[in-house]
């Protein structure tokens, strides 16, 4: 089985592909990026890790951000940065970390 490198998943892409939003920021629009602004620079936040050990053991789904399928969120791992990944997604990171700090060819 060929292994496909994380920029290739069919969720990564479609982001690459997306358009451009190129429709005018409305009043509403520019209110609510306000409100977001104001809250992170108060710190009225919630991290990304907390957010999915709440929901953890729930039932609550999350979506692969390397496949873009969705799974329970107890099946994925959340300890690559602020990404959630299933396992095959994770093993294709590790595989290519694994591939560029010990040098191996290129899949
Ligand atoms: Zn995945």
């Amino acid at each position: 089985m060929s292994r496909r490198m994380l920029s290739e998943e069919p969720a990564i892409q479609a982001l690459k592909n997306a358009p451009i939003d190129d429709e005018p920021v409305t009043a509403e629009d520019r209110a609510a990026i306000d409100e977001a602004e104001r809250d992170v620079a108060a710190g009225n936040v919630i991290p990304h890790d907390v957010v999915c050990a709440h929901w953890r053991g729930t039932g609550a789904q999350g979506i692969c951000e390397g496949c873009g399928q969705r799974f329970d969120l107890s099946a994925l791992a959340d300890d690559v940065g602020p990404m959630l990944l299933c396992d095959a997604c994770l093993d294709a990171v590790d595989a290519e970390l694994e591939d560029v700090l010990l040098g191996g060819d290129p899949p």
